[in-house]
């Protein structure tokens, strides 16, 4: 999160937890939809009232309220521990909508609370207006992470036997959202001219992925596409220490900490020029034992296979689209899709679809998460 800035609320603000707590009652427990019909209701399939063009925001939520682990941070209540007094909004309302749609009796809850929390801080999600859900989700977990994180004195750095390309900054601040989301890409610039080779770390959270084709792929081909070495010339050499001049050079990325959470976003927005469109392409994508091999260093690969638990699915033009998820509901291990209020149950072999956005993968199985009143 290094590039974001965060607001904070005002001094002398006083919404605090248990105004929050008033609100949610007021907005998260109104009259129930039975998207199901006569069906019991089951934990964390429940759908969400939209609030005038939220469905990116709905979309998201779903996806992060199917991650077991972050799921369980929540209802077990760890998070208030953690929680900074000066910027618990955003946390405390994401706490919740997340326990009245995993612990609450109705179909459907509303997310208003947490939009207007996240709202006083970002104005455009207080508009009526489709906003990207990509750049929600950066939002939701940077303030996740502000509200969350604790502080590390001093700031260290692995040794002993990992090769110095792969050492890694052991990060100040961690939270929860740093334990399941963040990874670490590493950098080796080498200078075409004195092969002198420098290396670059960058924390990632949401790994964006090119579209290299415009009909028909696959998420390998899309992997594949981002790793590959690329060279810098032109406006974009590097000013080299031992030729002491800008040299063209070869850059090429690899995931020197991958997270158990991988998310990965496929950039159909594509921009030329002035023009802006959309890519349709049919990305194919694995629902299970994606393997990442091929783009984690070596010393780093201790689970290099992960399993889809989400997918956030993008419809339409790129100002007049909709969005939806499929989940995969870790009490029931079977797949769910989400369309605001409307919910269904769906066969593993709808799940991968042409109109997929986001995708989040998991490289361990998820339990059922443990509540606590
Ligand atoms: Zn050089």
């Amino acid at each position: 999160f290094t590039n974001m800035t965060s607001q904070r609320p005002s001094p002398g603000d006083d919404f605090g937890i248990y105004y929050v707590l008033a609100e949610c009652a007021d907005h998260c427990r109104g009259s129930p939809v039975h998207p199901g019909g006569n069906q019991p209701h089951l934990q964390g399939v429940t759908g969400l009232r939209n609030l005038g063009n939220t469905c990116y925001m709905n979309a998201i939520l779903q996806c992060l309220c199917s991650i077991s682990p972050l799921v369980e941070y929540f209802l077990s209540g760890k998070y208030i521990t953690a929680l900074h007094k000066d910027c618990s909004k955003v946390a405390t309302a994401f706490a919740y909508v997340m326990t009245d749609m995993w612990l609450g009796d109705s179909d459907c809850v509303s997310p208003e609370i947490l939009r207007s929390a996240l709202g006083n801080l970002y104005p455009a999600f207080m508009k009526k207006t489709q906003q990207d859900a990509q750049e929600f989700l950066i939002y939701v977990l940077n303030e996740l992470h502000e509200s969350l994180k604790k502080f590390h004195r001093r700031r260290s750095w692995e040794t002993g036997s990992v090769p110095r390309c792969c050492r890694k900054a052991i990060a100040s601040e961690t939270s929860i959202v740093t334990r399941l989301f963040e990874g670490q890409l590493n950098y080796s610039i080498m200078c075409l001219k004195c092969e002198n080779c420098t290396y670059r770390n960058e924390v990632f959270t949401v790994l964006p992925l090119p579209i290299p084709s415009e009909y028909k792929c696959s998420l390998q081909d899309c992997l594949q596409c981002f790793f590959q070495q690329d060279t810098l010339t032109w406006n974009n050499q590097i000013h080299c220490s031992f030729c002491e001049t800008k040299q063209e050079a070869a850059v090429r990325a690899s995931i020197s900490k991958a997270p158990k959470i991988m998310i990965f976003h496929l950039k159909r927005f594509d921009i030329l020029g002035t023009m802006k469109r959309k890519l349709r392409t049919d990305i194919h994508y694995p629902l299970t034992n994606l393997d990442l091999t091929p783009y984690i260093c070596p010393v780093f690969r201790k689970h290099p296979k992960y399993n889809l638990c989400a997918v956030v699915n993008h419809f339409g033009d790129l100002d007049s689209g909709h969005y939806t998820a499929f989940c995969k509901n870790s009490v029931t291990q079977a797949w769910f899709s989400f369309d605001d209020t409307r919910v269904s149950e769906i066969p593993d072999t709808s799940v991968q679809t042409a109109t997929a956005y986001l995708l989040f993968y998991s490289c361990q199985p998820f339990s059922i998460p443990i509540e606590k009143c």
